[in-house]
């Protein structure tokens, strides 16, 4: 479960679902249940969500490819 406080900081706790509010792991506030529905953006690079690195790297790699595609593509027309 994600729990978010006032503040905007998240805080992951595998906990019963039915805790509504926890501390906050940054502010020590007050935090409440989100719905995580995946809508929580990451930089990826957090320890701590290992499965979203994963995520974002694979998007990463993906994108990658899609540029070095684009970019060829466009150097063959550029060769015309
Ligand atoms: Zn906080």
């Amino acid at each position: 479960m994600e729990y978010e406080c006032d503040s905007g900081h998240l805080t992951e706790r595998y906990i019963d679902s039915g805790i509504d509010t926890v501390k906050c792991s940054v502010c020590d506030g007050d935090a409440h249940k989100t719905l995580g529905l995946g809508t929580i953006i990451l930089d990826g690079t957090d320890p701590g969500f290992p499965g979203a690195y994963e995520r974002w790297a694979n998007v990463r790699e993906q994108r990658h490819k899609l540029t070095m595609k684009k970019n060829m593509e466009h150097g063959r027309d550029r060769m015309k």
